[in-house]
């Protein structure tokens, strides 16, 4: 079965497909079980009617010779009953059997019943005829005595045998439809059944098909979504991320910057910030080349992102071998004693700088800021007065921290 374009319909389609496919399928069933259904009522009636009525009938024909004819003649020759009564009974009898008779015949026959039944017909006429005859003479005032009663009895006697052949003829038919209606039966249980098989094992292959492709759909869904996920953080990191040393780039700075300040500023917490700068670093591109300073500058930034382990410790690099540090929660002391760190962890790196004028190692120079956060913090003061001090410790001579606590007035400077 070539089920690609169930992989091609969309989820909404395919669903439909399934819906409009079950619905189909439950009409098929529908119709078929209907059918077979009306079959079998068929069956039932021609069973009811073409044996069961005729058996009937031919019994009350019997009874009619029995009761209204044969009976009336006897009651009226012990004078039981008068000829005329005799005479009205006979006539509704004979009226009433050959109306019967009528109904009989009309019955569905079959070629070899047929000619039996003209038999019977044909005794029914003579025999009738006789007692026609004894009606009339009878309505003629006739004597009842003289009637021959064994002549009636033998007539009668003699039908009886020829309509119960009959009888037994069409109980035969009803015996042989019964047999042929419960192998009928059985056919159409069967088919039904194995209608009923076809079509829920269709249904079930389609769906599996169907559901399948759902499920191959959903999971190329969610791959392409997992990759877009990757796809997206990777982007977002990279939007604030320095490429070459993986610290925080000066955007994010901007960002971090603001949120801390203002978070400070609520509630009146220690800001720290530090500007730090490579010492020479001109001169130890101009010795090692600038894949050495770049290497340099990855290593330094390694150093720094040890040595500043708490979580709310933010480090960027904001441009050049300019590298930034914001803390919040820090005090003066701490923040001095945190500077003082860095730089020695950075010279106790021991990348070598033959070219630097204050130590064999690559050294850092560091500014800070610290103070308690109020409202009356200019939102730059920081970074100017960070400028500042680096100034100061470069002018100091280099490989040390300059450290100020004085927020009061601020400088605008370029970065
Ligand atoms: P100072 O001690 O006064 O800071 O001296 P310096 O030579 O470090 O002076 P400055 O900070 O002005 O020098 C910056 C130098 O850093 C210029 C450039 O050669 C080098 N530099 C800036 N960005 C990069 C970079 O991405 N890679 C490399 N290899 N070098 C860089
Ligand atoms: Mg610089
Ligand atoms: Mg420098």
């Amino acid at each position: 079965m070539d089920l690609k374009f169930i992989e091609a319909l969309k989820l909404k389609n395919k669903l439909f497909f399934l819906f409009v496919l079950i619905t189909l399928a439950l009409v098929f069933v529908g119709v078929v079980g209907a059918s077979y259904i009306n079959a079998m009522k068929k069956n039932m009636d021609s069973l009811y009617f073409g044996s069961l009525v005729p058996v009937t009938e031919l019994n009350e024909i019997i009874h009619s010779y029995r009761n209204g004819i044969s009976d009336s003649i006897h009651k009226a020759t012990r004078k039981e009953i008068s000829p005329l009564q005799a005479s009205q009974s006979i006539e509704k009898s004979l009226k009433y059997i050959d109306k019967t008779w009528k109904s009989y015949s009309q019955h569905f026959k079959s070629e070899d019943e047929l000619a039996y039944v003209e038999y019977v017909d044909l005794e029914i006429q003579n025999t009738n005829k006789s007692f026609q005859t004894i009606l009339h003479y009878l309505q003629n005032g006739g004597e009842a005595s003289k009637i021959s009663l064994n002549t009636v009895e033998d007539k009668i006697y003699k039908l009886q045998g020829i309509i119960r052949k009959l009888i037994n003829y069409e109980i035969e038919v009803a015996q042989f439809e019964r047999k042929k209606f419960l192998n009928k039966y059985q056919d159409i249980a069967l088919n039904i059944g194995l209608t009923l098989i076809f079509v829920i094992v269709a249904v079930f292959v389609i769906s599996t098909y169907v559901f399948k492709s759902i499920q191959q759909d959903h999971t190329k869904l969610h791959t392409i979504a997992k990759k877009l996920k990757i796809a997206n953080k990777k982007l977002e990191n990279t939007s604030y991320t320095d490429s070459l040393t993986n610290l925080y780039n000066r955007r994010y700075f901007n960002h971090i910057y603001e949120r801390e300040l203002k978070r400070a500023k609520r509630d009146k917490t220690y800001i720290t910030f530090m500007m730090i700068d490579i010492d020479y670093f001109k001169q130890y591109n101009d010795t090692y080349g600038h894949i050495e300073g770049d290497f340099a500058l990855k290593t330094v930034s390694k150093v720094l992102k040890d040595t500043l382990r708490r979580p709310s410790d933010y480090i960027f690099r904001l441009g050049g071998e300019e590298f930034g540090v914001l803390l919040s929660q820090t005090n003066e002391s701490d923040s001095a004693s945190l500077a003082r760190k860095l730089i020695d962890a950075v010279k106790s790196r021991g990348l070598k700088h033959e070219k630097s004028k204050v130590s064999e190692f690559v050294t850092i120079s560091v500014g800070v800021v610290s103070c308690i956060a109020d409202d009356a913090l200019e939102d730059e003061v920081l970074i100017s007065r960070a400028d500042e001090m680096l100034y100061k410790a470069k002018e100091g001579g280099r490989n040390r921290y300059q450290i100020t606590t004085n927020v009061t007035y601020a400088k605008t400077i370029n970065m």
